[in-house]
């Protein structure tokens, strides 16, 4: 009996920052620049308290901003 293999599905790279994508598929907002992206990411630290980093990101070489990583 054989088996088929199954085509993973590794479009996004889970837990990892620099990503194009959020966790659930889909792209995230772009910023032109960094300061742009910051100051989004400040205005979902008021809203939410949620702390975000801004990276640049490689595959739309736009800014988005990503949850801090802890590395304990
Ligand atoms: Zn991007």
């Amino acid at each position: 009996m054989k088996r088929r293999r199954r085509p993973h599905a590794h479009n996004n790279a889970p837990g990892r920052m620099a990503s194009h994508f959020t966790r659930e598929g889909t792209p995230k907002n772009g910023y032109r620049t960094n300061a742009e992206a910051q100051s989004a990411a400040q205005l979902a630290w008021t809203l939410n308290g949620a702390e975000l980093d801004t990276y640049r990101c490689d595959y739309c070489h736009q800014w988005h901003m990503g949850k801090r990583l802890r590395e304990d």
